[in-house]
């Protein structure tokens, strides 16, 4: 699988003069390119191939100074680069979105270029560790969490962000065994992510949602004194980069609680069950004001897949039909309009609050989906396996074992501690055969 691991550079001046004109001579070449594109259309009638504009490098560097300044194989990822942008756009024209063409990049929108494949490497120079980039400089770097020994680095991009930062994203593929089935089933967890809570989950742990309005009053009254300020004056730049920091701060913070949020899951379960978001996406409404949320959602749930992979987890994603309507105890569905908050069901008469009700459905699909209920399976560790977990189902239905206990907790625990749950494995409700 492919994970991304970022860290910051610690360019010096000199450097990040270097650095400037390689991503600008990546932009010109991006133009160029898309300039060429367009001429080739107007000729042929049809897009030419990426490996055909490709092949017109070699004598661009014949005229264009600078250009042969930069190491060859970033030069083709620029090509490759604005093909995927066309890639990316004509999908969108696919579903039925009024798309118009690809525009010329001005300085502020081109902020990264790509080493592929060679031309880079981590290098240990004067006791400090550097990024060796070919053709441009050993760049000290601050490697704050280390790359796994068996990981193969395929590339690396560096990124100039709006503060003038300079981080290097490495892409890096690492051979792993599928993670098996749960042996014990004891081990699961279902999660609600939700509106008002962050997430709820069937162990009566719900966390909060991150309170970042200090932040968010920050960034206002920077962006009002941006406001006030001569544009392009040097007091304005200041000012400018100061409204990027805020912006930063906040989405690390973000960023941060979800990683730690997932982590966490990962680690101490054996399989996590969530709502599938893409089919949730489709069931709602496209004007929904929950994009800030289901933005985060998908953050979420992508963070808790690759941290479920890299821990052996079991990540199962689960239709999300009708998981709040449905009764976790007795399966009849009833309507329940959003502000009802509390899950009370006409049938069985069971009573929860309204996430852990979803919860609980959402574990017993994630259990189905990886076997229980399959009764005609012929394998004895299978049959084994959802015997266990049907015996674990029926411990499972909350109306068995009392209302679950939920723990409210404050998203800011999860930032401080890492964890929900300060000492890990707390009792668990023992059950099994
Ligand atoms: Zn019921």
């Amino acid at each position: 699988m492919y994970y991304a691991y970022k860290y910051r550079l610690k360019p010096s001046g000199v450097h990040r003069e270097e650095l400037d004109r390689h991503r600008d001579i990546c932009r010109q070449l991006y133009n160029h390119t898309l300039y060429r594109l367009n001429e080739y259309q107007d000729e042929h009638g049809d897009l030419p191939s990426m490996t055909t504009l490709r092949s017109e490098l070699p004598d661009l560097k014949k005229w264009w100074d600078g250009l042969s300044d930069v190491y060859s194989k970033v030069l083709q990822t620029v090509v490759e680069r604005l093909f995927d942008n066309l890639k990316g756009l004509s999908k969108l024209k696919e579903n039925g979105y009024g798309v118009g063409q690809l525009k010329w990049k001005p300085p502020r929108e081109f902020r990264s270029f790509t080493y592929s494949q060679s031309g880079f490497k981590l290098d240990k120079k004067g006791g400090q560790t550097v990024l060796s980039l070919s053709k441009l400089a050993d760049i000290p770097i601050r490697l704050h969490r280390a790359i796994p020994d068996s990981a193969k680095l395929k590339q690396v991009t560096l990124k100039k962000e709006p503060t003038g930062e300079w981080f290097a994203t490495f892409g890096v593929e690492l051979d792993r065994e599928p993670p098996e089935p749960p042996e014990n089933p004891e081990n699961c967890v279902g999660i609600d992510v939700g509106i008002l809570k962050y997430a709820h989950d069937t162990d009566g742990t719900a966390v909060g949602s991150l309170d970042l309005s200090d932040e968010r009053d920050r960034l206002e009254r920077e962006q009002r004194k941006l406001s006030r300020k001569q544009h392009g004056s040097n007091n304005y730049e200041n000012q400018r980069r100061r409204v990027a920091e805020c912006h930063a701060d906040l989405r690390r913070k973000r960023r941060d609680f979800l990683h730690k949020l997932s982590a966490y899951y990962a680690r101490e379960y054996d399989l996590v069950a969530v709502e599938d978001l893409y089919v949730k996406r489709m069931m709602e409404s496209p004007s929904n004001s929950r994009n800030t949320a289901s933005a985060a959602w998908r953050t979420f749930l992508s963070l808790l897949e690759y941290k479920c992979e890299r821990e052996g987890t079991h990540f199962v994603a689960v239709n999300p039909r009708g998981t709040t309507k449905e009764c976790a105890s007795c399966g009849v569905s009833s309507d329940k309009p959003l502000w009802v908050r509390e899950h009370s069901c006409p049938a069985c008469g069971f009573e929860a609050d309204r996430d852990a009700n979803a919860a609980w459905n959402i574990l017993s699909r994630g259990l189905e989906d990886v076997g229980v209920g399959h009764s005609e399976s012929t394998s004895p560790e299978i049959s084994d396996f959802w015997c266990a977990n049907e015996s674990l189902r029926d411990s499972l239905t909350p109306v068995e074992t009392a209302l679950p206990a939920d723990t409210p907790v404050s998203a800011k625990r999860v930032v401080e501690a890492g964890s929900p749950i300060c000492s890990r494995r707390r009792s668990r409700r023992s059950h099994g055969p």
